[in-house]
C-alpha cells in the first residue's frame, strides 16, 4: 500500500509531494529514492523498520523544507494504529 506517491499539484494528483512511501515488499516501509539519501547506490532510498519509524522519517523531511502533504503522518499513524489492533 502507498501512503503518498511523488506528485506536483495535479500532475498527478491534486497534491505537491516530494516523497513516495510505501509498504515494502521486503518488510518495513519504504521512502523510494529519498532525498535525504546521500548514498547514491541506495536505490530503494530509505526503509523504516515500522511506522513510527517512517513517522521519524517524514518529519525530516518537512523540516529540510522538501513537498509532504498533510494527509502522510496521519495515514501513517492509522496503519500503525490498525496493526497494533
Ligand atoms: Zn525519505
Amino acid at each position: 500500500m502507498a501512503y503518498v506517491r511523488w506528485s506536483y499539484p495535479g500532475k498527478p494528483h491534486a497534491y505537491d509531494s516530494a516523497v513516495y512511501i510505501y509498504d515494502s515488499a521486503y518488510g518495513g516501509i519504504d521512502c523510494c529514492g529519498c532525498l535525504l539519501n546521500s548514498d547514491p547506490e541506495a536505490i530503494r532510498g530509505y526503509t523504516a523498520a515500522d511506522h513510527d519509524e517512517m513517522i521519524d522519517h517524514v518529519r525530516k523531511h518537512i523540516e529540510a523544507g522538501h513537498a509532504v502533504p498533510d494527509f502522510v503522518i496521519p495515514r501513517l499513524e492509522e496503519a500503525r494504529d490498525e496493526e497494533n489492533e
